[in-house]
């Protein structure tokens, strides 16, 4: 049986679209399947049509988070309730085409077991966005050493490798890199990104920022790193200067050298200041990961009583 994960968070104009046509190819080409939808805390109408469509049929369950814990946290919930043999992870929004599961079942079934959902192009995006986008695609990619230039989190994962992933006890796990991390036999399915039929998209420039610099963080510890480089360059400076100053003090030509002394002053400090908050950053990770709060709370569940 194939599980198809859906995340929704404030998706109530999707919920039935989104239903219809993912249940659409898979039942043309009868292969057996399961819907889940997390409901990621919504706060409109989207758990009451899930619940509507888990009573009308019975190949559809739901779960409810007690609120919004992120799309991650959704992946991995729905990663944790599926039955299948396989998992597909796609967004309700439509913007994965469901045609593309029948794709990446075939493969499946030839032997693949990880089938990565790569777009072909990036769909509809404001030039800031794709600028973005393109510089943190680059810096994880060098992070995780997988190409990640064009992944999504448009995928279809073997058991196998679905209970690799649920053994992992990162919290701030990030779902579309380790899905490649973890090795496996992989292959990919190209698609064209479509347009957003309902509703908006659930980033803002401020959330994709932490989203991305979080994802570097979970990946990397190079940014730690610059606060050495940094220090070294400031060694070296501090060598040169010294030894400048010490001259002219001996030939008796010490300046009064205000301008100097407090540009040295606030660049030492702004130094100090990044690098603490950089390591900072990367404290308080390792505080919420020994927490080990859980990922996510569950606080309702249809579709199971059939
Ligand atoms: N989503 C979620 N929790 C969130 C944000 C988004 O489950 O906190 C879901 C959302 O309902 C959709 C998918 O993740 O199914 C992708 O979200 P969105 O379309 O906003 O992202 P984009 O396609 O713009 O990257
Ligand atoms: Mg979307």
């Amino acid at each position: 049986m194939l599980s198809v994960v859906i995340p929704a968070y404030n998706e109530e104009k999707m919920i039935g679209k989104a239903a219809d046509a993912i249940e659409e190819p898979l039942i043309r080409e009868g292969i057996a399947y399961e819907l889940l939808f997390i409901d990621d805390g919504s706060t409109d109408g989207t758990w009451k049509r899930i619940h509507g469509r888990a009573k009308e049929d019975d190949k559809i369950r739901g779960i409810r988070f007690s609120k919004n814990f992120g799309k991650e946290s959704a992946i991995f919930a729905g990663l944790a309730y599926a039955e299948g043999d396989c998992v597909v992870v796609i967004d309700c929004d439509l913007q994965h085409p469901p045609e593309k599961i029948i794709e990446m079942y075939r493969l499946w079934e030839e032997g693949y077991e990880v089938i990565e959902g790569i777009k072909a192009d990036r769909g509809e995006e404001s030039k800031f966005h794709s600028f973005a986008a393109a510089c943190f695609y680059h810096i994880i990619s060098k992070a995780a050493q997988v190409d990640m230039e064009k992944a999504s989190d448009f995928k279809l994962l073997d058991r196998q490798a679905v209970n690799v992933l649920l053994n992992m006890r990162e919290q701030k796990a990030f779902f579309r890199a380790l899905s490649s991390w973890i090795g496996f036999k992989t292959a990919s399915v190209e698609f064209d990104v479509a347009k957003r039929e309902e509703g908006t998209t659930k980033w803002t420039t401020w959330s994709l920022m932490k989203y991305a610099i979080s994802n570097i963080a979970s990946f990397s510890a190079a940014p730690m790193q610059i606060v050495t480089v940094l220090g070294g360059i400031m060694l070296l400076f501090s060598l040169i200067l010294g030894t400048v100053a010490l001259f002219q003090k001996i030939g008796g030509i010490a300046l009064e050298g205000f301008t100097t002394v407090i540009i040295i002053q606030l660049f030492t400090g702004s130094i100090i200041m990044m690098s603490l908050g950089i390591i900072g950053y990367y404290i308080a990770r390792i505080y919420d990961e020994i927490k080990g709060r859980p990922r996510y709370i569950i606080s309702k569940k249809c579709g199971y009583d059939k």
